[in-house]
């Protein structure tokens, strides 16, 4: 997927644009004239929110009724065109033909996008890797949206009886809601371990090529048990043991403290915690080897190349780091947005894109 061109009405500060895209595209301009908006209109396009969390109204130019976006682009071995119109939500159509849903479009065009937020990833709670994982699975595996959904069940009712088992005394309730929890809790484990196994290979060639060589990523799901190698029944067993081994003190707090609601997946660089003692720009490198991994990923299930879109990324890097980013990432399409034009003077291949107040600077 390589998506050539997008024009671009009334979205944000970008009045009017129309803009040809290479394999490599650098956009750069001072704050404030627009680059993360270009991204964000292209991120669009994947049938996806924004990236920032932006409800769809608060896209479209301020005094405007609606932003109107479009590309070309090549998926399926042919030119294809989407349309997006953004009044107070979005409408989408492919090839001229109206979709249900702007969701639609995820089939036809893939992205994954790093901002400087999706640090959280690494310096944030287990939550916030535990979501990486979940929301990655959830593009590639049709049914984990539903194994989410019956692992939340099984929790809330064992957390209901834990509480009603711990006024009562009566454990042996807990019983049958124990086996539930194990078995459901046990595909969420599951499916996760085999996505970092699967994930592991890709993140692991990505970071060693962004430092040169001289560190090494490693990843491991951390759920109170080697999940590695274990079969689904294994994990089951090994969760229903564990769900034995905390019961008092589950019964004491009167919630379920265990299973993959509290799981991690760590990120170490060089055998030691990242989130604890890797440096500002050891922590970008990993979160972006593990997004570009997403993205391999991604591909070899979907065969749909997702672009990679990178905003504000390059500028707390080193020239090693910026330079293998910029110039190596090969095999996908590359949007790169950053302040300055100097630090990118190192592009072999692309085209350098200048924005300056909403249009594309030309001189
Ligand atoms: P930085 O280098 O600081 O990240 P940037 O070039 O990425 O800057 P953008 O985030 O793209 O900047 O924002 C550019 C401008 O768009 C901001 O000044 C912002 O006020 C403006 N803007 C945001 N939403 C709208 C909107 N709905 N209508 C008009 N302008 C908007
Ligand atoms: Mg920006």
């Amino acid at each position: 997927m390589k998506i050539n061109r997008i024009k671009i009405c009334d979205f944000r500060n970008i009045e009017s644009l129309d803009c040809r895209f290479d394999d490599v595209n650098i956009i750069c301009g001072s704050n404030a004239q627009g680059k993360t908006n270009l991204l964000e209109a292209l991120y669009l396009f994947t049938g996806a929110r924004s990236f920032r969390g932006a409800k769809d109204g608060e896209m479209v130019a301020f005094g405007k009724k609606r932003a109107v976006l479009e590309a070309e682009f090549e998926g399926g071995c042919r030119e294809q065109s989407a349309r997006l119109t953004i009044e107070k939500k979005r409408e989408a159509s492919l090839n001229g033909i109206e979709k249900r849903s702007p969701a639609e479009l995820g089939e036809s065009i893939k992205a994954v996008v790093f901002s400087p937020a999706h640090l959280i990833m690494i310096k944030g709670a287990p939550e916030q890797r535990r979501r990486f994982a979940d929301a990655a699975l959830c593009q590639i595996k049709s049914g984990y949206q539903n194994v989410l959904k019956q692992y939340k069940n099984a929790l809330r009712q064992r957390n209901a009886v834990l509480k009603d088992a711990a006024f009562s005394g009566c454990e042996e309730l807990l019983e049958p809601f124990d086996e539930i929890f194990a078995k459901h809790g046990a595909v969420m484990i599951y499916q996760r371990q085999k996505y970092i196994e699967a994930l592991l290979p890709f993140a692991k060639e990505i970071y060693h090529g962004i430092s040169g060589g001289r560190e090494e990523l490693e990843l491991h799901l951390s759920c109170g048990f080697e999940a590695g190698g274990l079969s689904l029944e294994e994990i089951r067993e090994k969760l229903f043991e564990r769900l034995k081994e905390n019961r008092r003190e589950e019964l004491a707090a009167a919630v379920t403290k265990t299973g993959p609601h509290r799981d991690d997946i760590d990120i170490m660089i060089n055998g030691r915690f990242a989130r604890l003692y890797g440096s500002q720009g050891q922590q970008r490198s990993a979160v972006l080897a593990l997004k570009l991994a997403e993205a391999s990923l991604l591909y070899e299930k979907t065969g749909i190349k997702p672009a990679a879109m990178l905003d504000d990324v390059v500028s707390e890097l080193d020239d090693m780091r910026r330079e293998y980013i910029i110039n190596h990432l090969k095999d996908r399409q590359v949007f790169i947005t950053c302040c300055d034009a100097e630090s990118v003077l190192c592009l072999k291949k692309g085209k350098i894109i200048r924005m300056c107040a909403g249009k594309i600077d030309e001189s």
